[in-house]
């Protein structure tokens, strides 16, 4: 049992007739690891880094960087990590890197875009940390980039990565490539999923930004919070051709947005495949529950009438 008395599953789940889902933690900061841990998480699947350069006046070395992911490594020796690369910019911000004031800026230099900045070393140095950091920690490194739009971005990261290792070789010091993945945030990643899976491991649906940007609603805006809702059938299409294509191409499949800790919404996201479920600690043992009494077979036959519905209250009434 956990402090507040939730019931926690230590193990990994399957639904009722035996499919596995992962269900992971959403982490923000290093003291959140254990308690995540011991929620009954069966690894991290959104290590957002941003911490990592806030609160102080300059960047952190590689070797701080390098530290931290080891650590979250081994407090989950028989699981996985998925560390997101830094993701500045939009609701994210960090004063001592005076970037530029942008006029909208979560349609500007947000996530991969700033790390491929060819003035800014902070992503060679943020990857160097993270290969040293797979070769030394315990569990499983996966790293994925945030606010993927294009392949060319990607293989730009990709490319950064091989950089990231003929410096670890020239240098002589162990590392080890982990598994990549691309977070889909936006609807050009929805529709380019299949070359995105073609190139990379895994994609993870970031369904806050994800639902931000189908349906043009701020995530910050109130008064736009009926449209920011994950559950509207645009968003919910979107998110069940991501899975499709990431399937086909042999790529597994996540979501690590707000939307994969609602145990109401747990069947409808078995039934629509995905394949690890993300979020913030407290909700874990919950949706863990849910999908141990989620038949998988039954959730598909809903998740496919609530592809056909046409508006949010006709959705919610399928999923009920
Ligand atoms: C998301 O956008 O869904 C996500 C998980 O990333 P963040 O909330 O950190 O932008
Ligand atoms: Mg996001």
């Amino acid at each position: 049992r956990a402090d507040d008395g939730a019931d926690v599953v230590e193990e990994s789940v399957a639904t009722s007739d035996g499919r596995e889902i992962e269900v992971a933690a959403n982490v923000g900061r290093p003291e959140e690891l254990e308690p995540a841990a011991a929620r009954g998480a069966d690894g991290v699947g959104l290590y957002r880094t941003e911490f990592l350069f806030l609160d102080r006046q300059s960047p952190p070395e590689e070797d701080e960087q390098y530290e931290a992911v080891r650590d979250a490594l081994d407090t989950f020796p028989e699981g996985r990590v998925v560390v997101r690369t830094l993701d500045i910019g939009g609701d994210k911000r960090i004063p001592y890197l005076n970037l530029p004031d942008e006029e909208n800026p979560f349609l500007g230099e947000r996530g991969i875009r700033r790390s491929l900045d060819p003035d800014s070393d902070l992503f060679a140095t943020q990857l160097r940390a993270l290969l040293r950091a797979a070769a030394d920690g315990a569990g499983e490194l996966d790293v994925m980039f945030p606010l993927v739009a294009t392949v060319d971005e990607l293989e730009a990261a990709i490319a950064a990565v091989d950089d990231a290792e003929a410096d670890l070789d020239e240098r002589g010091v162990d590392y080890e490539r982990p598994s990549l993945g691309v977070m889909v945030e936006t609807p050009s990643a929805v529709f380019m999923a299949d070359e995105f899976a073609k190139r990379v491991d895994f994609l993870s649906i970031g369904t806050n930004d994800l639902t931000q940007y189908v349906m043009a609603a701020d995530r910050e805006n109130e008064r736009v919070g009926h449209l920011h809702d994950p559950t509207h059938p645009g968003v919910v299409r979107a998110i069940a051709r991501t899975v499709e294509q990431a399937h086909e191409h042999d790529a597994w499949v996540g979501m690590c947005g707000e939307m994969a800790g609602n145990p109401d919404v747990t069947e409808l996201l078995v039934g629509l495949g995905l394949d690890e479920l993300s979020m913030s600690a407290v909700t874990i043992p919950d949706v863990k529950v849910a999908v141990s009494e989620t038949e998988h077979s039954a959730a598909r036959e809903r998740a496919e009438s609530a592809l056909r519905v046409a508006t949010r209250s006709e959705l919610h009434e399928t999923i009920q």
